[in-house]
């Protein structure tokens, strides 16, 4: 017995098609890839990061968007994911964390406390990640529901797919991490 399949690949970059073949970029190829393989970095140190095991376990299942490898080494993460109250003790460390990641990298404020310290608004927490390393995403919330998260990653992955390869070389991404003082 015959069976058809229809195979329609989700998302496909804009290109030339027809029987056999398809065309299209190698800055849309290679956007599409990176999109779907970010490998996050969980920087985790409060209640956030609870509610990120949450959407990672089976209900919300991060595994769908291809972010499943989470890494605890930033040499091999791609997407800074930082989630909970971050003291200014700490965050020498995070800086270090996000400084030894290779490009390309996106990072992802997830909540209230990562984002602005949060209810925390005292002498010994860092009121805001962006204080410290350049943010690419926001979350809101305290905390935010994996929904959110998910909302959070997709537009992460709407960032790599639309940065051309060489993005990252322009003057204007240079002079964001001057700003920093990163290079
Ligand atoms: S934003 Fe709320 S839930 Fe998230 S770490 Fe801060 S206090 Fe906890």
């Amino acid at each position: 017995m015959e069976t058809t399949v229809n195979i329609h690949p989700d998302h496909q970059p804009e290109g030339h098609e027809g029987a056999g073949f398809f065309a299209t970029t190698l800055d849309k190829a290679v956007g599409l890839a990176r999109a779907n393989s970010l490998w996050p970095l969980p920087f985790a140190t409060s209640c956030c990061g609870i509610e990120f095991m949450a959407t990672m376990a089976s209900t919300y299942d991060l595994a769908r968007f291809g972010s499943e490898r989470l890494s605890f080494s930033p040499r091999q993460a791609d997407l800074l994911m930082v989630m909970g109250t971050i003291s200014k003790k700490m965050a020498p460390i995070l800086r270090q964390v996000y400084e030894q990641m290779a490009e390309p990298k996106w990072v992802l404020s997830m909540g209230a406390c990562a984002s602005t310290g949060g209810i925390f608004d005292t002498y010994s927490v860092l009121q805001g990640i962006d204080r410290i390393i350049p943010v690419d995403v926001y979350i809101p919330g305290c905390p935010p529901r994996p929904e959110q998260v998910l909302d959070g990653i997709l537009k992460i992955q709407e960032l790599a797919k639309s940065e051309g390869l060489k993005r990252r070389m322009t003057p204007e991404y240079k002079a964001k991490l001057a700003a920093y003082g990163l290079e």
